[in-house]
């Protein structure tokens, strides 16, 4: 094959031919784009057209796309070197960001296992649990959860994902059974009510002697619904998991860094979680990255008895190019306010997606932090609305009834006005049509 550039029919024709998307098909294809190159929020397309971005590519470019200095760090460290292994090295881009991590995570968080995605992470949180217990002469595998969660696609992290829009049924025969409580019901800003915790405490009462581990996102239950609940909530589950002594690992691979209005949405109800897994926003959407922290217990725990050493090791394990790059985005963080730029979000979401409450066929509107949500009372064809999003000069990708954005936080207010203005005109356009 030659090296010259393909041209945007070949990219396509090469794609449709071969390439697999995320939960795709090779036989009802969906609308696909040739994007040529991204700078700040906005994307380019090989077709000439410029969108506004509203997804962060799901969560992860909170610095915004091609920026100098990220750009920077990670020149730098690939000319020291792109990689080396893990086992019997460090470096400083590893040192660094891990300093980085135990200071600025919940207290208590002080050791920090680097893998490659967030799927991983998880994996690696349900391992740390469930080798936890076999250091204390106990088999306990079953991992306590609760419903609508989502918490990645391998096979231990679908096993905890919500058991009906979760991939439970076509992979019934070969996924782990789990613990699903019901979804906590008392909102963020709601009134509270203990009985949210009953489903909950009940499982965690009957099961107690079975139970490595319960996971959960915090505060904000993404892509299994986009939902914002009460911190109380998560107060009771770790009074509760604390009293009983089973690890509470928290899942904030898309709530870290900033992205609910504080640096961690286990703040929000001031709670340590034993475990924390990191991800998506970790490494600012340039390299595949994420993190597993624990506490001194947990870690100590494991390491005291046989084997003596935890059981996981990937190959690209503490990647120097992708710390550097995370180490650099955390000091960007701080050293852009990053309190302010999402409080700024919050408010322009508010404002922008306010309209939208008073189109027939949405069912609600929600901001929280730098995360605004319309919720539709059926669900969108991706078909006809993704395109309907590129005519209207913004990017996003709804799934199901949902259709929601979380803008990099270097998003100014003019740009979340455009977005919003976007995202209203191809309501009004597509509810007509239909
Ligand atoms: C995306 C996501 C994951 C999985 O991360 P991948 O990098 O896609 O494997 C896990 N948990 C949560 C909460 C997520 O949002």
């Amino acid at each position: 094959m030659s090296t010259q550039p393909l041209s945007m029919q070949e990219i396509l024709r090469i794609d449709q031919q071969h390439i697999w998307h995320p939960y795709a098909s090779f036989q009802s294809h969906n609308p696909l784009f040739v994007v040529d190159r991204a700078e700040g929020v906005h994307l380019h397309l090989a077709s000439g057209e410029t969108l506004i971005d509203g997804m962060s590519s799901w969560w992860s470019t909170l610095h915004g796309y091609n920026h100098p200095e990220l750009n920077a760090a990670a020149q730098a460290q690939m000319g020291k070197m792109a990689h080396v292994m893990f086992g019997g090295f460090t470096h400083e881009p590893a040192a660094r960001l891990a300093a980085h991590l135990v200071r600025l995570s919940p207290d208590g968080l002080n050791k920090v296992f680097f893998s490659d995605s967030g799927s991983v992470a998880v994996e690696v949180a349900l391992k740390m649990a469930i080798q936890y217990w076999h250091a204390k002469g106990q088999t306990r595998t079953r991992m306590l959860t609760i419903k609508r969660g989502y918490h990645g696609d391998t096979f231990a992290a679908m096993s905890v994902c919500d058991p009906v829009t979760g991939m439970h049924t076509l992979f019934s025969e070969a996924i782990m059974p789990q613990l699903f409580a019901e979804q906590p019901r008392c909102r963020f800003d709601g009134h509270w009510d203990e009985k949210d915790a009953d489903s909950f405490l009940q499982l965690l009462e009957t099961h107690e002697q079975d139970i490595a581990a319960v996971i959960l996102e915090p505060i904000v239950q993404g892509t299994g619904g986009m939902h914002f609940y009460h911190p109380n909530y998560l107060k009771t589950v770790r009074e509760a998991t604390e009293a009983r002594g089973i690890p509470l690992i928290a899942d904030e691979i898309a709530t870290g860094f900033g992205r609910t209005g504080r640096l961690f949405a286990c703040e929000h109800a001031d709670i340590t979680p034993d475990i924390l897994c990191l991800g998506k926003t970790l490494s600012a959407g340039y390299l595949t990255l994420a993190a597993t922290l624990c506490s001194d217990t947990v870690a100590e725990t494991i390491c005291s008895a046989e084997p003596g050493v935890f059981m996981h090791g990937p190959t690209f394990m503490g990647n120097p190019t992708a710390c550097a790059v995370a180490a650099r985005s955390i000091e960007l963080l701080e050293e852009h306010h990053w309190a302010s730029q999402v409080q700024n979000l919050e408010r322009a979401l508010q404002r922008g997606l306010a309209p939208c409450r008073d189109i027939a066929g949405v069912r609600e509107v929600r901001v929280l932090g730098g995360i605004g949500v319309v919720e539709m009372d059926e669900p969108v064809d991706l078909k006809l609305w993704q395109p309907a999003f590129v005519r209207h000069g913004i990017w996003l990708r709804p799934f199901g009834r949902l259709i929601y954005m979380m803008p990099p936080y270097i998003s100014t207010e003019d740009d979340i006005a455009r977005l919003c203005e976007g995202l209203l005109n191809t309501l009004k356009e597509q509810l007509r049509a239909a």
